[in-house]
């Protein structure tokens, strides 16, 4: 399941949700401490690098 960071630019907290691909289209998402959607989508490298290590 894709999981998705957020920061909120109104109370400057970030903020993450797991949520499926259609729902991440459907829908925007809202800061959970104060109900903004000034929200700004962070990629997180991890989600990205899988558990290789690196040498
Ligand atoms: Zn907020």
């Amino acid at each position: 399941m894709p999981h998705y960071e957020f920061f909120c630019k109104a109370c400057k907290k970030t903020f993450s949700k797991i949520m499926t691909m259609a729902e991440h289209e459907a829908e925007k998402a809202s800061c959970p401490h104060c109900g903004s959607q000034e929200v700004e989508q962070r990629w997180s490298a991890f989600s990205a690098v899988t558990s290789k290590k690196s040498a």
